[in-house]
């Protein structure tokens, strides 16, 4: 079994406008949808949700499997 999570990012099958990220790992799986509102409402983006995403699974599961994705979305300072 790999001890890396996976990123998932993409479109919701079934609601216009809405993006889905999930991180999965052998621990737990935590997911987030977003969608973003009208400018010049604040827009959110991909990485941003990534971030906090990463940052709950880091929460919520205590695993070290994110190591590689928190470097890749320059979260290497979170610890625990
Ligand atoms: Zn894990």
């Amino acid at each position: 079994m790999s001890s890396a999570a996976t990123l998932t990012i993409a479109a919701a099958p079934d609601t216009p406008g809405v993006r889905v990220v999930i991180l999965d790992c052998a621990h737990g799986r935590t997911e987030a949808a977003y969608a973003n509102g009208t400018p010049p409402a604040a827009q959110l983006t991909d990485a941003a949700v990534v971030q906090a995403v990463i940052a709950k699974h880091y929460e919520t599961e205590g695993c070290r499997c994110t190591l590689a994705l928190r470097r890749r979305y320059g979260l290497v300072a979170v610890k625990r």
